[in-house]
């Protein structure tokens, strides 16, 4: 999920602070606003209306599986040439022939909900 971070400001304030929140689609300017908007028009006492300064959509994290070797020395089995391989961030190994090819999931992880990095096990 996209995330869009927005700095904001007390009006007559110089001072500035981020914020960061999901976001799901449209304009996020005009998102960003529209909250901005809707906190304002409900201040509690002691709070002060706020103002948008600026707004970054964050680059969305990678869904590729980061693979480690887990070996030290790549594997010779009979005619298989290959090294183990285990994603760092959510646990699901596979083999990879040779320094070109991509890495091969390992039958327990061959369904298709293993192709993208969950980014936890
Ligand atoms: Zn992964």
């Amino acid at each position: 999920m996209p995330k869009i971070e927005i700095e904001v400001c007390q009006v007559g304030s110089t001072s500035t602070w981020k914020e960061k929140y999901d976001f799901h689609e449209g304009d996020p300017q005009a998102w960003a606003q529209a909250m901005l908007d809707r906190f304002n028009s409900t201040l509690r006492p002691g709070e002060n209306p706020r103002e948008l300064v600026s707004v970054e959509v964050l680059p969305e994290e990678s869904q590729e599986h980061i693979w480690r070797k887990e070996n030290v020395y790549t594997i010779v089995r009979g005619s298989q040439v290959y090294d183990k391989m285990r994603c760092e961030r959510c646990g699901v190994t596979g083999k990879r022939h040779g320094l070109v090819s991509g890495v091969k999931r390992d039958s327990e992880y061959r369904a298709k909900k293993y192709e993208k990095c969950t980014g936890h096990v």
